[in-house]
């Protein structure tokens, strides 16, 4: 998490006291995220074609089995 002043662009893991800019002072500061912080996992694609092929081999070895 970081703070963005809309009124000085100050940027900073901080903000002042109250939620104020400790540049300016200006109540404008807006939290923001930061994409590096919070690493998106896989996507989902990913995760939905290893079930299936792990579901095709499983039934792949199940048939080789039973015949
Ligand atoms: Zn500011």
């Amino acid at each position: 998490m970081a703070y963005f002043c809309k009124d000085c662009s100050y940027r900073g893991k901080t903000s002042g006291q109250g939620g104020q800019c400790p540049a300016c002072g200006s109540f404008n500061i807006a939290a923001e995220r930061i994409a590096t912080e919070q690493p998106e996992g896989p996507p989902r694609w990913h995760k939905i074609a290893l079930v299936t092929s792990w579901s095709v081999l499983l039934v792949t070895i199940v048939w080789k089995l039973i015949n």
